[in-house]
């Protein structure tokens, strides 16, 4: 129903259709009416689906060899998390709808809430209309858009866009709520809460609109008072300000187990880097660190361990003073490493968690660390500065060319821990030896969208299977794929 157009503020929600599976169906178009489902970092549980595995009645964090037979049965194809590649395309994302919204916050990676000021709600809804064609067009993903005068209503309006398969692009004005919108999937209400609206018989959002604010604040306190207003139309969530965290970790398990101390101080050193990054990101420093190992379950079973399944070895050390320079937390996690690390034993997974977090303007320097040097520069603080710079440009170079491009020495000694990701597709967009490769093959895929891609990365083309091989639905004879995954060099 069209309203009377009127000049007011609109959030509006842009949300990435099953981000993950369509950057890979953007790349392989053979995929797109596929069931297709993406695995967790070290190929063990499903993360993100298609629409049609979905439909399939697959859940999120399903192991995959508890659905087998069903890949077989339906073809379903699996892919290894290529989050380098995800990761890019919601830069590029991003970008394009900060052409349209330049009031924007980016809510997630596949989601942006943009906010229009004083006007028209139709000019608006006709731009979204137009976004969401540039964004199709220019990355080949689809994104449903929600427009409403507060948050909430964005979500529910995305929400209800993303099942319509026309436009894709759905309005709620203020006071136009559907009142039949279940309760436990309004955003920002969660599960206990739920249970307690449930328990009381409020199942939708006319039962919840039609409580008074105090039965509202007794039930959920003050954010489902919040939730309430956004309802109704009042904007009572403000954009979300960036907040600093209070720790930093980053662990993974290793592809394989590991025994070599160079491995393990390999890995270490990359998950440090990735640490000092966002450290750095968020203009920190750290004072203390923390490094634990865990052992195979085996190896903890056969040990005199009181645990029985797993035995965690940690260390926390305090730095000499707060830093945020990589490679002074590596040298003092590599020290810690070396005090729990025991010989000829197996682990399967390593980490690092940076504390005691301050502004990097909370540094304090010591009276000695003024004294001039010969150069004229204060010893100590230029040696920061400079090290701070070194760290920055790498930084700049990593999120331009490829994730872990440049690593210190210490992270390329063994790379017998790298994560199986046995099937993950090229990193089309940053890696230019994985750049898909156009011939009249894939130009007619791209274009119309009728035959697979061929695509190679050691320059060789090779007739062989795609990375999913179902007896039942062979490959059609043109179709050409990399005989292996990609290069595992890099983790
Ligand atoms: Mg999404």
């Amino acid at each position: 129903m069209k309203q009377k157009a009127c000049k007011k503020s609109f959030h509006i929600l842009i949300d990435a259709d099953n981000f993950f599976a369509s950057c890979e169906q953007a790349f392989s178009p053979q995929w797109r009416h596929k069931p297709l489902g993406v695995l967790t970092h070290n190929d063990g549980l499903i993360i993100a689906r298609s629409a049609r595995l979905k439909a399939l009645g697959v859940k999120m964090g399903t192991p995959v060899w508890h659905i087998a037979d069903l890949i077989k049965k339906h073809g379903i194809i699996i892919v290894s998390g290529n989050h380098e590649l995800y990761d890019d395309m919601s830069m590029r994302m991003m970008g394009i709808i900060r052409q349209y919204f330049p009031h924007m916050e980016e809510y997630s990676i596949d989601e942006a809430f943009a906010y229009a000021v004083d006007r028209d709600p139709e000019k608006i809804y006709a731009q979204c209309m137009t976004l969401q064609r540039d964004i199709r067009r220019s990355i080949g993903i689809n994104v449903s858009i929600g427009i409403a005068p507060t948050k909430t209503l964005a979500k529910i309006a995305a929400d209800i866009a993303k099942h319509d398969k026309v436009d894709k692009v759905h309005r709620i004005d203020a006071g136009a709520t559907d009142p039949n919108y279940p309760v436990e999937q309004i955003w920002g209400i969660g599960r206990q809460t739920t249970k307690k609206l449930l328990a009381r018989g409020i199942t939708d959002v006319g039962g919840l609109l039609s409580l008074s604010n105090n039965d509202v604040r007794r039930i959920g306190g003050a954010n489902l008072l919040r939730t309430r207003y956004e309802l109704l139309g009042v904007p009572a969530l403000p954009p979300r300000t960036y907040q600093t965290q209070k720790t930093i970790s980053h662990a993974r398990s290793f592809g394989k187990p590991v025994t070599a101390l160079s491995a393990v101080a390999a890995a270490l050193s990359v998950y440090t880097v990735q640490a000092c990054i966002r450290l750095r990101a968020q203009q920190t420093v750290a004072g203390k660190l923390q490094v634990r190992l865990t052992l195979t379950e085996r190896q903890a079973t056969n040990s005199t361990s009181p645990h029985p399944l797993y035995q965690h070895l940690s260390v926390t050390v305090p730095l000499p003073r707060p830093t945020n320079a990589t490679q002074e937390i590596i040298a003092h996690a590599l020290q810690a490493l070396y005090k729990i690390y025991q010989p000829h034993r197996q682990y399967k997974k390593v980490g690092i968690t940076l504390s005691d977090i301050a502004p990097t303007s909370a540094i304090q320097y010591t009276l000695f660390d003024t004294q001039k040097a010969g150069d004229g520069y204060s010893t100590r603080i230029y040696q920061t500065q400079k090290q701070h710079r070194i760290d920055t440009a790498i930084d700049h170079i990593n999120a331009k060319y490829g994730k872990n491009l440049i690593l210190p020495a210490t992270a390329l000694c063994s790379d017998s821990w790298y994560p199986k990701q046995a099937k993950r597709t090229p990193r089309y967009t940053t890696r230019w030896r994985e750049v898909i490769r156009m011939d009249d093959t894939n130009v007619c895929s791209l274009l119309y969208n009728r035959h697979p891609v061929r695509y190679n990365l050691d320059r060789k083309l090779v007739p062989v299977l795609p990375l999913e091989h179902d007896a039942n639905h062979p490959p059609a004879t043109n179709r050409l794929c990399s005989p292996h995954p990609p290069s595992q060099k890099s983790p």
